[in-house]
């Protein structure tokens, strides 16, 4: 049943809670969760309960945890449930960024769009859809902040503290002393501590901007209304992910990026393909264009972008920047406790996750490269390791991939062609594109590849980049033969269940296999079929 939230919350709304949070003490980093709902109002009971009375401290912990975002959950779960004496501290809302503003509202949102997307497209499968597809822009954010709710009770302050054990502190955490941590007024002395502190939206420093308003991840999965013009600062995962869905769920949107290429880090085969079928669905997108100022007039604001030379002027309603991340290093008190960190890149640590402070490790945002929530997740189980049993696992043995959910997605693992050809590593790749393989034929969903890179003279995989409809889950079979280390050779005798999409990777399998048909075995194998006729 549909439930009306109290408020309607326009991109305005949603911007001014941030302000607004700076005064309230219980979040005071952060900005509220609204609207004030019956689904918010579970999310809340569970990752940030009103009532919450922090228990006494334990005279010594095993492990002390600052941020109960994926890294701290997995570290603060695993390790309580190892037999350690645990404490969890969280300033605003457990599950951090994944549960909260990231990849579980997030997701939500891109399964309407691309319900909308396949309606959009059914007449060419020969289904009409009566009357053109009608986005409820407020229904599908309320089923986004129903399923959040649903799913936030796996990261309640009671089921980490009743059921696993965890004492749960929520307040601000800072390090008091080399072996001690305070949080709203109490000490937490440590044998090992463990910073999960994450990482937050950039506000670039572009003029007018913050005057004029504008929605980040923190924000933007408050609104109830639908912005009609949407401008999205960077074309990263985060921006392209969240411009394709709102495109499709109605809103006009242009993306703006600096770069020639949005995804600038993709292989650049992956990034075409999807700019085709960007521009295919109507969404605007400008590379290449820089954000110099922004003004405001009643409900529009103006962005003038700057591209080759020429300006602009864009008139959107709402403005989403989506331009990067920064680690949350302040006001742990780092240097007193000799934790080495840079205000861009985060907490240095070692290969083992241990800071500069050998007592002190690092998971998840606020030290790694790769800011996602399995490597959050592989984070924080080698953090268990290394912190409690002198374990030696080191994170680059890690194989680490990971997808953006736009659709088509794009799914990576492991080294791109050129990073390979960098370090002096030969590579052949093989490419099989999508409109070869039958059931993406049968599918309707021929834009994309399978590209799987080999070092050269071998069948040893060194990276895949997959452009699918569920490159994510195509993806896992390669990650498996990287981490097992079975060769691309070996994966053509893999049996696929016909037809799938998933058969594209037997294809460059046994692309792979008839390289080693070389001319000399070919004429053996001749002589020898001639001579057993
Ligand atoms: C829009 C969006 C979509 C995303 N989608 C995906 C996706 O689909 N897949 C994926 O893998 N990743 C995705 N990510 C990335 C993913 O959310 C992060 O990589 C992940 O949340 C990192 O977890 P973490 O524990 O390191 O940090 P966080 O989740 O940021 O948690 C850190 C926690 O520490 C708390 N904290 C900070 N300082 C203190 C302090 N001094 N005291 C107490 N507590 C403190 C914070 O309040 C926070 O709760 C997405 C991110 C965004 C923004």
């Amino acid at each position: 049943m549909s439930q009306t939230p109290k408020e309607s919350l326009s991109a305005e709304a949603a911007n001014a809670a941030l302000v607004t949070s700076s005064q309230r003490s219980a979040f005071s980093h952060n900005p509220e969760i609204l609207p004030q709902d019956e689904y918010n109002a579970t999310l809340i009971a569970n990752v940030h309960p009103a009532d919450w009375q922090n228990p006494e401290p334990a005279s010594r912990y095993n492990l002390v945890v600052i941020g109960a975002g994926t890294a701290g959950l997995v570290t603060a779960a695993g390790a309580a449930g190892l037999g350690a004496k645990v404490a969890l501290v969280e300033r605003h809302l457990m599950g951090g960024d994944c549960l909260n503003v990231g990849c579980v509202p997030s997701k939500c949102v891109i399964r309407s769009s691309r319900v909308f997307g396949d309606l959009t497209t059914a007449p060419h499968l020969g289904v009409r859809v009566p009357v053109g597809p009608d986005v409820d822009f407020p229904a599908v954010m309320e089923r986004m902040r129903r399923l959040r709710a649903r799913l936030s009770s796996h990261d309640s302050a009671h089921r980490f503290h009743e059921q696993l054990g965890v004492d749960v502190f929520l307040g601000e955490g800072h390090f008091v002393g080399p072996e001690a941590v305070e949080v709203g007024g109490k000490i937490l002395h440590f044998k090992r501590a463990v910073i999960a502190t994450g990482a937050r939206a950039v506000h670039p420093p572009v003029p007018g901007l913050t005057e004029a308003g504008f929605l980040t991840n923190e924000t933007v999965f408050a609104l109830t209304e639908q912005p009609q013009r949407l401008a999205v600062i960077g074309g990263g995962p985060l921006g392209c992910e969240l411009a394709q869905a709102f495109q499709r769920l109605g809103s006009e949107v242009t993306i703006v990026e600096m770069e020639r290429q949005f995804l600038p880090r993709e292989d650049p085969e992956a990034a075409a393909i999807l700019l085709a079928v960007f521009q295919q669905e109507g969404l605007s997108v400008k590379l290449n264009t820089t954000l110099k100022r922004v003004t405001s007039s009643g409900k529009d604001k103006h962005l003038y972008l700057e591209s080759g030379g020429k300006e602009e002027v864009l008139a959107v309603n709402a403005i989403l920047v989506g331009v990067g991340r920064a680690p949350n290093v302040e006001g742990l008190n780092l240097e007193a406790v000799g934790v080495t960190y840079d205000k861009k890149r985060g907490v240095v640590v070692n290969e083992r996750l241990q800071t500069t402070n050998p007592r002190i490790y690092a998971a998840g945002d606020i030290c790694l490269d790769y800011k996602f929530t399995h490597a959050a997740d592989a984070a924080a189980r080698v953090v268990i390791q290394n912190a409690l049993f002198f374990g030696r696992k080191k994170l680059s043995t890690l194989t680490i991939p990971w997808c953006t959910y736009t659709d088509p997605e794009i799914a990576h693992v492991g080294m791109y062609e050129h990073a390979a050809e960098k370090q002096g590593i030969g590579v052949t790749t093989f490419t099989i594109p999508m409109r070869e393989v039958d059931r993406a034929i049968v599918d309707g969903e021929e834009a994309g590849f399978v590209k799987i890179h080999v070092k050269k003279g071998t069948d040893q995989i060194l990276g895949a980049t997959i452009v699918a409809r569920h490159a994510g889950e195509m993806l896992d079979e390669i990650t498996l033969a990287m981490t097992a280390k079975i060769g691309l050779g070996t994966l053509s005798s893999v049996i696929h269940p016909y037809p799938t999409q998933a058969e594209a990777i037997r294809k460059a399998a046994d692309a792979y296999n008839r390289t080693r048909l070389t001319p000399l075995v070919k004429k053996l194998f001749n002589s020898w079929l001639a001579w057993t006729r």
